[in-house]
């Protein structure tokens, strides 16, 4: 089968690539080995993430450090033995997380920041996914006075970004939350986000959208990609595709396959872990809320509260480890009567994490026809439509509505 272009990977970003390339009128196949959004699509906290403008960048504040060096927080945790694997990149991320350079890093995200919710919100109308999504923004909460008033302090810094939000004390946050137990100091109510209950179940409407509107999605492994007479083709179980463009849009498995054509992405994984919890009738929380200091977030979902963790740097394929989620539901309890847990182990994904905090998009022209859309760290379920228009947009050669040269896979060659 001959297509315009076959995507590679269908979680959030590649089944948002490919809604973006079949709404220019190309004939597409999406590949993935799983069904779609089973990937760490599957498992995030499903934030459309409009507020947070600066880039998660790596602790330079001298008590900070120390916490991590303990190695006993909930937000941050390694496995002593690999480190002298990662340290390499976390020098490289450490060096891009300088105050200007991560400056410049959130001003280069901005494009794609500020147009994800509106992005997102016309792709939810069409495929009919409205019921998955909330409009209440979510609550950054604070349970110590020192760290809730420096947070305000950084609120002038953000007057570029026209964020909206809502400082709230301790009895206007119990207003908003009623639930939470009164040890809160203050919240931070972030109201431009916008929040899904299912991000596995979002990803699946838009690719039943794309299969409705005449793509072709199919189960393959991408591995199996050969360059053919000047294009690509790919052999799945049933047949042949060949096409002119292939994108790799493979999550944190991106780089095994465009390293094959010459790029060497600094990509590391940040590891995080979901549980669900039962919610009593009477403890429903109104939105997301996240723990500033201990980094987790407990979200109202379709299978209860689910508390998600920040991040773990240990071997990608090691399998799921209680430690990081154990420490997040003990500070959790503290702060909200969380229920029994409904799963006895957690889900684990993988957050694909480029060095210099953007991701790549477009063209890779080690390779005729080879483009890239992969590497959005934490906010792959925020940028997913928005990245995969841009992509679209150099793809078709369309003007692209930014510039889109602070993606370009060339950065790395
Ligand atoms: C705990 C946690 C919380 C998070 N919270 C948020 C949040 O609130 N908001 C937000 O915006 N982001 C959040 N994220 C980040 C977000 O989930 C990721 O950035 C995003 O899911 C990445 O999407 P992706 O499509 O690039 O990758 P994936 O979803 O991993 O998709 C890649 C796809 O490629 C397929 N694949 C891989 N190899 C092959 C192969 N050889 N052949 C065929 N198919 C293959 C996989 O099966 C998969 O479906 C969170 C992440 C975690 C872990």
């Amino acid at each position: 089968m001959n297509y315009d272009c076959i995507v590679l990977g269908a979680g959030i970003v590649g089944v948002s690539s490919a809604l973006q390339l079949q709404a220019r009128g190309r004939s597409v196949c999406l590949i993935d080995k799983l069904a779609p959004g089973e990937g760490t699509s599957f498992g995030n906290a499903g934030l459309i993430e409009r507020s947070s403008v600066i880039p998660y960048g790596f602790p330079r504040e001298f008590d900070k450090l120390i916490r991590y060096a303990l190695n006993n927080q909930s937000d941050v945790r390694y496995d002593f033995s690999y480190l002298p694997k990662i340290t390499p990149w976390l020098a490289s991320y450490w060096w891009h997380s300088s105050p200007k350079r991560l400056a410049q890093a959130a001003v280069e995200m901005w494009p794609l920041l500020q147009r994800c919710v509106t992005e997102h919100d016309k792709w939810i109308t069409l495929a009919n996914a409205q019921d998955l999504v909330r409009a209440k923004g979510w609550i950054e909460v604070f349970r110590e006075t020192l760290s809730f008033e420096h947070a305000k302090c950084d609120l002038d810094e953000l007057g570029f970004y026209q964020l909206n939000y809502d400082v709230l004390n301790t009895e206007q946050l119990l207003v908003r939350e009623p639930t939470l137990k009164p040890i809160v100091k203050g919240g931070i109510h972030w109201l431009d986000p916008k929040t899904v209950t299912d991000p596995s179940q979002l990803a699946k409407r838009y690719a039943q959208l794309f299969v409705k509107l005449g793509g072709t999605l199919l189960n393959g492994d991408a591995q199996r990609l050969k360059q053919k007479n000047n294009g690509w083709a790919l052999q799945t179980d049933e047949q042949l595709l060949e096409s002119d463009n292939v994108v790799v849009a493979l999550g944190f498995n991106s780089p095994e396959l465009v390293s094959r054509f010459g790029y060497k992405i600094p990509l590391a994984v940040k590891r995080g872990y979901h549980k669900h919890y039962r919610v009593e009738a009477d403890h429903v929380l109104q939105q997301p809320i996240c723990d500033h200091l201990a980094g987790f977030i407990l979200a109202p979902m379709t299978n209860g509260i689910r508390l998600t963790t920040g991040a773990e740097f240990t071997d990608p394929n090691l399998p799921a480890k209680d430690i990081q989620i154990n420490r997040a539901e003990a500070i959790a309890r503290t702060l909200y009567p969380l229920g029994e847990a409904v799963e006895s182990t957690p889900w684990l994904g993988r957050r694909p994490c480029i060095n210099d905090m953007r991701p790549v998009i477009g063209k890779a022209p080690k390779a005729k026809g080879l483009w890239v859309n992969f590497g959005h760290a934490h906010h792959g379920l925020t940028l997913g439509p928005i990245s995969g228009r841009l992509l679209a947009d150099l793809m078709t050669e369309d003007k692209p509505f930014t510039d889109p040269a602070p993606y370009s896979i060339q950065r790395f060659t």
